[in-house]
């Protein structure tokens, strides 16, 4: 149900829109675009169930949290279904990126939250540390918005919203228009954990409804979607002075070492460009492959994707284009390199033999960096080939980009790939993989350049969600403060007298 319409409304009523499905284009169902008022009365809600739930202990919200996990798995054939119905991928993509990732980072906080949110003990350093001890707390923002995209409805929700949770904060989430209900059934699985009320709520809407979060009082945002939304989303943050993070669009990059075991990479560079449809925000955009082994790769990357199987019924591998805008972007890229003298070698059109919005899985190449396929986030099932003559000159292309998400590097010497890997300008990599990025739990995630601002997921990327407040208490019982006044000639010469000695001799600068 990824094509939206507009409904007409009568004036002074809340507007409608209607989705269908990229599947069948039947409609699906209608909702309501959550209006200013709305949002901000959920604030309202919002700040006053923060209250008694930032006060819990943390053992009391991860219980929350571990009944949440029963319930998803309990509910996961009718997440799937949703899920499904609303983007048209394939179930087992559902399964994978939605629903078992959404279990591990479910567990994996519930697990792990109490102890990344320990206070923390700061070791002070030089004389300082006769005179003060310092711990840090981490405390609850308030209320976070987390305004998610539609490629990855469920999973996008969940995760800043069982992140900002646990870090005590209450949440106001705004799925996107494109795949409203996978959003909306994160409340309902909390809903069933006994999360209690006002703590989540969902706002369903389009742009106005994310613009009103972003412009309300809530104190953070967690914003998931495109660059030039992003830029207005932290626009509006920078006026409130709230913080954000923004994950943003990317165009990964492979890297195809002359070493590489060819099977696999080339397995990789399908998988990577294919999956969810090519709708992955971390999927392979570009592929650089050495030269002395194009050919070979070329031929099994062909292979491979020729034998995808794509549909709607049954076991398929690739699903429907999830929006309809995608698809006209999709279009016009595979345009526009054709045009620049890229050629196709797979796919590379709609799928005649499906209705709906389905693109056939593609392969093209000689591509160049004037070509809006490797310049823009495509977005579609396309694996995009650049040959190259070393690692070297894979590296520089790969970094000649705006965006800055991720990038993978494909060798049999492990070491060397996370050498080269490490230099790449974007916010992770990966050696041999080309999906990982933002599975590991542990790994801060967050883009570079125009791929985002600030970390999720991890230790750090939990306590984004709160204020990290040092509390600084002196060993002396406050003995000194009497002492600081009146200024003298003589106070003012014995500070700079301690100053010349700790800076400026060998010994003191041991003891600060
Ligand atoms: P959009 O930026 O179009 O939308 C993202 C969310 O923002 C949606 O809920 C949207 O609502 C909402 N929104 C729209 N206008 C505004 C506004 N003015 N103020 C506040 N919120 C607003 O992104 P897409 O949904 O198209 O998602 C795809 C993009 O997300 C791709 O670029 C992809 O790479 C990126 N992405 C990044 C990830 C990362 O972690 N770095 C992960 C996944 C995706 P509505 O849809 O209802 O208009």
């Amino acid at each position: 149900m990824a094509i939206v319409k507009e409904l007409e409304t009568p004036e002074g009523v809340r507007r409608k829109l209607e989705i269908s499905s990229t599947q069948t284009l039947e409609r699906i169902a209608e909702f309501e675009v959550a209006t200013a008022e709305d949002v901000n009365h959920a604030v309202e809600v919002a700040r006053k169930a923060q209250e008694s739930w930032g006060a819990l202990p943390i053992a009391q919200r991860t219980a929350v949290l571990q009944r949440a996990l029963g319930a998803l798995l309990e509910k996961q054939e009718e997440v799937m279904d949703l899920v499904v119905g609303e983007t048209g991928k394939a179930r087992q993509e559902a399964l994978m990126m939605e629903i078992w990732a959404a279990a591990d980072v479910m567990h994996f906080y519930a697990k792990n939250a109490a102890r990344f949110l320990k206070p923390e003990s700061l070791k002070l350093h030089g004389i300082m540390r006769f005179l003060k001890k310092a711990h840090v707390e981490y405390h609850p923002l308030g209320v976070v918005g987390v305004i998610s995209p539609w490629n990855g409805p469920f999973i996008l929700s969940v995760n800043p919203t069982v992140q900002a949770l646990m870090a005590g904060n209450t949440v106001i989430l705004k799925p996107s228009e494109v795949t409203p209900f996978s959003g909306r059934f994160v409340l309902d699985i909390f809903q069933a954990a006994g999360l209690p009320e006002g703590v989540l709520q969902v706002v369903l809407g389009d742009g106005e409804t994310g613009a009103a979060l972003t412009a309300s009082s809530v104190d953070k945002i967690s914003f998931t979607g495109s660059v030039a939304t992003g830029r207005r989303v932290g626009v509006a943050c920078a006026e409130n002075l709230i913080p954000c993070s923004l994950e943003l669009g990317g165009k990964d990059a492979m890297i195809v070492c002359a070493d590489a075991e060819l099977e696999f990479a080339a397995a990789g560079a399908v998988g990577g460009s294919c999956l969810n449809s090519g709708h992955y925000c971390c999927g392979t955009e570009r592929v650089y492959v050495v030269d002395s082994i194009a050919d070979e790769f070329i031929e099994r990357v062909v292979e491979n994707t020729k034998a995808l199987r794509q549909g709607k019924e049954g076991e398929y591998d690739v699903g429907s284009v999830f929006w309809d805008k995608q698809m006209s972007i999709i279009e016009s890229h595979m345009q526009d390199a054709l045009d620049k003298g890229a050629k196709v070698l797979a796919g590379g059109r709609r799928n005649p033999n499906l209705e709906g919005l389905y693109y056939e899985p593609t392969v093209i190449v000689d591509c160049t960096h004037d070509m809006d396929i490797i310049a823009e986030e495509t977005f579609g099932p396309i694996v995009a080939i650049i040959r190259v003559k070393d690692e070297q000159e894979a590296i520089r292309m790969a970094n000649d980009t705006r965006f800055g998400l991720g990038g993978n590097v494909w060798t049999k010497d492990s070491r060397r790939g996370a050498r080269l890997a490490a230099q790449l300008k974007t916010g992770s990599g990966c050696v041999n993989d080309m999906t990982m990025t933002f599975g590991v739990p542990e790994a801060p995630f967050g883009g570079r350049k125009e791929s985002g601002v600030s970390q999720v997921n991890g230790k750090k990327g939990l306590q984004n969600y709160c204020h990290a407040m040092p509390i600084i208490v002196d060993r002396l019982g406050g003995r000194q403060a009497p002492k600081m006044y009146p200024y003298t000639k003589e106070s003012f010469e014995g500070m700079q007298k301690t100053l010349n000695f700790l800076w400026g001799t060998r010994i003191g600068r041991w003891l600060a």
